[in-house]
């Protein structure tokens, strides 16, 4: 038997045992082919298959509606940063987009975006240290803008959007790397929601795009074709070679999520875990939560010991040697995040829990 510890790790994050293992098993012979499944090509019909399953599975299991697109983009989250303006500009005469700043990577799109255009900040979560959703006033969704960007759970701080703002006519679109399928999202909401593999549904440097169909077909005319949504929509995908083996492993994630019960049975268990956590920092004055009460993500839980780095990499150290791995915080926050996506069962969170219950005893 392999060793496996509860990873804590933001990502690329832990996927579910039995996914790993599914993989591992089918690695060298693909469903009798004697081929694996990275030495299949991309146009043969086993792979189609496999690409064509994750799409139906996403949608039974998200409940997108027909009058969006879904394909993927190579280059992760990040890559998106910029292909967002650029795929997106065009749609009104004077280049504008609106960007709601609420931590790290919220900051970080908007800055890649002012390459392309204005942009206005109609949130700026700096002044808070991005501890909550700022709140905004309404006449700040300027209806001539193209797009509006948010980060639907940020990864760093711990905090995320528990509605999402009504932008009007503008299109909303969606940064939801650490949250997809974790929780039910109504899509007529939106215009485009997007998300990095590695956080919640498989390995990294791969991005799922869940785009309005309407919102296609208007990129700069310098856009690289391997970053025009439209072409990667119409050729499902498969424009240039995709990544393979991550869409194989998606297939896989959704197939397990489906057995869990599907998004709402995993939102049960994911607002369970937090609470376990939350309850556990709450009831402590040893240890601090980062985000405000009202904004606490379910899926990445940061907190900090007394004002004491050394602590923290004390307590980094002990639960690692009880098999809890990758809890030290992002470097711009510092102190310990505990990302606890879909694949984290109970019993890791547990853990966790109980460790910073005596950890707090013999050092509090
Ligand atoms: C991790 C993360 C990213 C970065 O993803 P890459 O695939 O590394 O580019 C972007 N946005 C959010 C919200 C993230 O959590």
């Amino acid at each position: 038997m392999s060793k496996r510890v509860f990873n804590f790790g933001p990502g690329p994050a832990m996927l579910p045992t039995a996914v790993m293992e599914r993989a591992q098993a089918e690695f060298l012979d693909y469903n009798g082919m004697g081929v694996s499944v990275v030495e299949l090509s991309h146009r043969s019909p086993q792979f189609i298959d496999i690409i064509d399953r994750c799409e139906a599975l996403f949608r039974e299991l998200s409940g997108v509606p027909d009058n969006f697109k879904i394909f993927y983009m190579h280059g992760g989250a990040r890559m998106q940063f910029a292909s967002i303006p650029m795929n997106f500009m065009p749609r009104v005469a004077k280049p504008k987009a609106l960007y709601f700043e609420t931590g790290n990577f919220a900051k970080l799109a908007r800055v890649e975006a002012e390459r392309y255009g204005e942009i206005i900040r109609v949130v700026d979560g700096e002044s808070c240290g991005y501890s909550a959703i700022p709140s905004f006033d309404p006449s700040a969704i300027d209806q001539d803008a193209a797009y509006a960007h948010l980060t639907a759970n940020n990864t760093i701080y711990g905090t995320r959007w528990m509605e999402f703002p009504d932008t009007g006519d503008v299109p909303l679109v969606v940064d939801a790397t650490s949250e997809l399928l974790s929780r039910e999202m109504d899509y007529n909401q939106f215009g485009l929601v997007y998300a990095g593999l590695q956080k919640n549904l498989g390995p990294s440097g791969v991005a799922i795009m869940v785009c309005r169909e309407d919102l296609l077909g208007h990129a700069m005319p310098h856009t690289p074709t391997m970053l025009d949504f439209k072409v990667s929509a119409e050729e499902r995908s498969l424009a240039n070679t995709t990544n393979t083996f991550a869409i194989y492993l998606l297939m896989c994630v959704l197939e397990w999520l489906k057995e869990q019960g599907g998004v709402a049975a995993i939102e049960k268990v994911n607002e369970a875990k937090a609470k376990i956590l939350y309850d556990a920092l709450d009831a402590s004055d040893f240890y601090s939560a980062v985000a405000h009460p009202d904004f606490r993500s379910t899926m990445n839980v940061s907190f900090h010991l007394p004002n004491n780095n050394a602590l923290a990499e004390q307590f980094i150290a002990e639960a690692l040697e009880q098999d809890m791995y990758a809890l030290k915080g992002h470097a711009v926050v510092g102190g310990i995040r505990a990302s606890i996506y879909n694949s984290m069962p109970v019993e890791g969170v547990q853990r966790l829990a109980d460790f910073m219950k005596e950890f707090e005893r013999k050092n509090g």
